[in-house]
Order: C-alpha cells, then structure tokens, then sequence
C-alpha cells in the first residue's frame, strides 16, 4: 500500500490558501483507493489544518513543524477527529534560552513588527520563530523586508554568539528565522511517521516545490523518492495518473 506524503505550501495549495477543491477531490479518491495521505510542513498544526482538514473528509495525516509534531485526522459523523501521535518539544529552560536571545536581537536591532510582538516571535513547541515584521504582515512589505536575506543571516551571527551551535537554525520563510532542536527537518519527520505508521521508506512517496539543496523540502531527498512539483496545478496532474487498486 502506497504512502504519499506532500509539503502543503505551494505543493498542494498556494502559500498560506486553503487547498482547492479539485485537489482535494484528487486526494479522496486516492485515500479511498487505500493511500496514506500525509502532509508535512514547517508551519504549525493550526495553520495547516485549517488549509487541509475542513476540505478533505476522508482520512489524512498532519505533520507539521517539520514533521516534530504528528496528529492522525478521522472523521466521524463528518465532523474531524484529532488524534495526537507524539510531539518534540523544547524544555522550559531551553525555551527561554532562545526567546531571551531573540528578545536582545529585536531590542539591539530595533526589529519592529507592523502587527504585533506575538505575531513577531512565535514559540511553535519545537521551533522558536521570528518574522520580522510579524507572520500576517502585509505581503507585499515582507517581500520587501529582506528579499536576499543580508539582514537575516547578521542576526544569525548574533544569535550563535549566544546560543553556540546547540541548535539548528536558519532563514525560513520570506522574513523568517527559525530555530530547532538539532536534527529536526522533513528527513527526521518523514522516518519517523513511517516507522510510527509500519511503512516502509520504499513504499512512500514525497511530492515538494523546493528540492534544491538549499530548499527546505530538500532533506526529503535523504529518506524516500521524491518528486518535484512546480505548483499545485502540476501536481494535480501527477496525481491524476495514480490508479490505486482497491487495496491500492
Ligand atoms: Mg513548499
């Protein structure tokens, strides 16, 4: 039985878009032809529900935070069901380590969100996130903020000052910067849901828009076959050729 695994952002769905309809009719015939269907992301599991769950109505698996978290999604009387399978989180200490090194970035870089503090240094669990000028800034102002990521990669020299090299951190997004404990990413969140759910790397199938090496669905590449998607579109077309059996 096959097992598909998608990143949400620009693979299934335009970044930040609820999924569209033809694409989740596309899945729901695979999922009821007998697929697993998971989807992984470096976003947290209330952004990425909210684009997938209310659309989808058959049964799928939600790995978001890079696949640190992992929450089995069942319908009953058509309304979801969560189901939490494990979830990696920072100690206390360790949080507090991270957003207090955050917090003297933003106060020596004068770093000043145009929506709020909360919405500027997010604590996802696992991950610790900064976006400069908040998550739901306007789009078009955070294009702007630090399109070659000069900024962003000063203040990680500032951060590792303070933190050393005890986690793993990075230009994320388009204004972000997040920092994980070390080892998480797609590869570690891939492996570990397939040995969780008794699959096989080699029965499992990865669909991503950002393979490259410097992508962040590049660690995927180290753990199962991998297919590159330009956009939701041409993945609905690759989907389109699967024909599950029955049993798949
Ligand atoms: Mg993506």
């Amino acid at each position: 039985m096959l097992t598909l695994i998608a990143d949400v952002d620009d693979t299934v769905c335009p970044s930040t878009q609820p999924i569209g309809p033809e694409m989740a009719r596309e899945i729901a015939r695979l999922v009821n032809g007998g697929c697993a269907f998971a989807f992984i992301s470096g976003s947290t599991l209330g952004q990425i529900s909210a684009q997938l769950t209310p659309f989808l109505g058959v049964p799928h698996h939600l790995l978001p935070v890079s696949g640190s978290h992992y929450v089995q999604v069942e319908y009953g009387q058509g309304k979801p069901i969560f189901k939490e399978q494990y979830r990696v989180e920072f100690s206390a200490e360790e949080r507090r380590e991270i957003l207090s090194a955050f917090e003297a970035l933003i106060a020596a870089y004068a770093i000043r969100p145009l929506t709020s503090k909360e919405d500027q240094l997010q604590d996802r669990g696992s991950q610790v996130t900064l976006s400069i000028l908040g998550r739901n800034a306007p789009g078009d102002e955070k294009r702007a903020a630090d399109p070659q990521g000069k900024r962003r990669r000063e203040w990680l020299a500032f951060l590792r000052q303070r933190l050393g090299d005890k986690y793993s951190m990075r230009i994320g997004g388009t204004t972000s910067i997040d920092v994980t404990p070390k080892g998480i990413d797609k590869a570690y969140g891939i492996r570990r849901f397939l040995e969780t759910i008794g699959r096989k790397p080699s029965e499992a199938l990865f669909f991503g828009d950002k393979l490259g090496p410097d992508g962040n669905d590049f660690p995927a590449t180290q753990v199962v076959d991998c297919i590159e998607v330009q956009d939701p579109t041409h993945l609905l077309e690759i989907l389109g050729r699967f024909k599950p059996g029955p049993k798949g």
